[in-house]
């Protein structure tokens, strides 16, 4: 890290963008879960339970482990797939004691003016108005992942434990819901306005300072050293995979198939 920022300024780039974000991020971002929720018969179902659903223990208050789920986000959902409410309830149980974020589980009616705007491989993209937050989101449906495969799980994991690590590299990823009409679960994500760095590239060549594109630059190498840091390589790392948010945000997006740095793929191809 020490040899990127030395290089950093050698290039006599301007880093106080990247400091102001620092401070952005640092402004812990809660956002309360919203319990009077759209569906009244997940909520009785698990009301019938007399045991905490991430620990199995007897509730300790009336219907509620406080052990497990300080600000009562664990009780009361179901994304209707045990792989997935666990990955998410991980996520709460580890921020029980402090301000960190945790994924959500948000009922797909929660969204609004929801479109299509692109298709991968293996994921339909689509952006949508979240009513709760009045914000603009990504959401990423993953194909056939009606019945979650351990590929898929493995996406969202690197994912969240990227984001979790170091938010300004990574688009936000704030929780799942469930595409109504085939079941295929969906990630909720940050929308990135300016599309990825490919488009922004090609379209504004001329237009975009040399200082800003060794800065993205630099974000991206800063990045993926993180990633490497957690014991990760992207394994298709590529402009059509970096994306914009605005200029003071480019994130690496799409761990679809990434994995563990001492796993080769079959293909022996690794970019990134
Ligand atoms: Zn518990």
């Amino acid at each position: 890290m020490h040899k990127l920022k030395s290089l950093f300024n050698k290039l006599n780039v301007s880093n106080k963008d990247s400091n102001s974000i620092n401070a952005t991020i640092a402004k812990t971002d809660v956002i309360t879960e919203n319990h009077q929720s759209s569906n009244k018969q997940e909520l009785n179902e698990a009301s019938l339970n007399k045991n905490c659903s991430y620990c199995n223990k007897p509730f300790t208050e009336e219907l509620w482990c406080k052990e497990c789920d300080h600000r009562r986000k664990i009780e009361g959902w179901t994304s209707g797939n045990n792989d997935v409410d666990k990955f998410i309830k991980d996520t709460i149980y580890d921020a029980r004691n402090t301000y960190k974020e945790s994924l959500k589980w948000v009922p797909f009616g929660r969204f609004k003016d929801v479109k299509q705007i692109g298709v991968g491989g293996f994921a339909k993209v689509y952006s949508a108005t979240w009513i709760d937050h009045g914000i603009k989101v990504a959401l990423k449906r993953l194909n056939g992942s009606k019945n979650m495969s351990a590929v898929y799980l493995n996406e969202l994991k690197i994912h969240w434990n990227f984001y979790k690590e170091d938010g300004m590299f990574s688009l936000k990823f704030y929780g799942m819901t469930k595409d109504p009409e085939t079941e295929e679960f969906m990630m909720i994500l940050q929308f990135a306005d300016e599309g990825n760095l490919r488009s922004v590239l090609s379209h504004n060549f001329k237009n975009i300072l040399w200082k800003d594109k060794i800065k993205y630059l630099y974000w991206l190498i800063y990045g993926l050293k993180n990633l490497h840091d957690l014991g990760y390589f992207h394994k298709d790392f590529h402009s059509g995979n970096i994306l914009r948010v605005d200029e003071h945000q480019t994130s690496i997006s799409d761990f679809g198939l990434s994995g563990p740095s001492n796993k080769q793929k079959s293909d022996d191809k690794i970019c990134g």
